[in-house]
């Protein structure tokens, strides 16, 4: 059993496309949220993962684009975005995303946008993600929300470490370790790596691997500039910042 774990997505249909390409039929598609805001295709992105998606959890740009939640703490860029969002949502897409839940847990994993228990907390540090492993039992915890690949890991005397997987790469899990993992961002990389990033969590071979991946860039940068998205969330698609 072989999960794609996907974040972050932010309206980028060329992204998103190209991520699906590279899973198998099999592979069980998760989506940590964040599905929408600054990109040109929420909707189409939306119908994507309805169909393909399994469990989806709710991200803060999601909540901010169906109820307004928070618009005053996003910086101009990306309320301007959630503006435009809001006006071209489908009401069936409010809909459905008004019927998601802020995290899923089960006796293997835990899935959140940001952080256990405060779902938007940003993991950013060891002491953030220190709290984060107190705040909830489970051994796995995927994030998204930094748009950051990484992971951190917690050993069995409580020390914790982070590693970065802005190349990508392959983790083997250990069983007596706690993890957080980060699976990075589909539709907008933010550690200076434009490649997009989600993970594969392969459950027998108990590995984890960060996938870096090309997107056709351009097409959503014109897409945003014909739909007038601010300039500067086009351009860094370009730097990965
Ligand atoms: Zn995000």
């Amino acid at each position: 059993m072989r999960y794609a774990v996907l974040s972050d997505i932010h309206g980028n249909l060329e992204s998103l496309t190209t991520a699906l390409e590279l899973t198998k039929p099999d592979d069980v598609i998760m989506c940590l949220g964040d599905i929408v805001g600054y990109g040109p295709n929420p909707n189409e992105c939306l119908q994507l993962i309805r169909e393909r998606a399994k469990t989806v959890i709710l991200g803060n740009h999601d909540v901010a684009a169906i109820e307004s939640f928070g618009l005053d703490y996003f910086n101009d860029a990306a309320r301007e975005a959630l503006l435009w969002t809001q006006r071209v949502l489908t009401r069936e897409n409010v809909a459905w995303l008004s019927g998601l839940d802020y995290e899923v847990r089960t006796p293997d994993y835990l899935l959140v946008h940001g952080a256990p228990v405060n779902y938007f907390t940003y993991i950013l540090d060891n002491q953030t993600a220190a709290e984060a492993f107190e705040a909830t039992d489970a051994r796995l915890i995927f994030v998204g929300h930094t748009h950051l690949a990484e992971y951190f890991s917690r050993s069995e005397s409580g020390r914790v470490t982070r590693h970065s997987m802005r190349a990508g790469g392959n983790l083997k899990l250990d069983p007596a370790v706690r993890y957080i993992l980060n699976v990075g961002s589909v539709g907008q990389p933010r550690d200076g790596n434009p490649k997009a990033s989600f993970a594969f969590y392969d459950v027998e071979n108990g590995t984890v691997s960060w996938q870096r991946y090309d997107y056709p860039i351009e097409p959503v940068r014109e897409k945003m500039a014909e739909v007038h998205l601010p300039r500067r969330l086009a351009d860094r698609l370009l730097v990965g910042r």
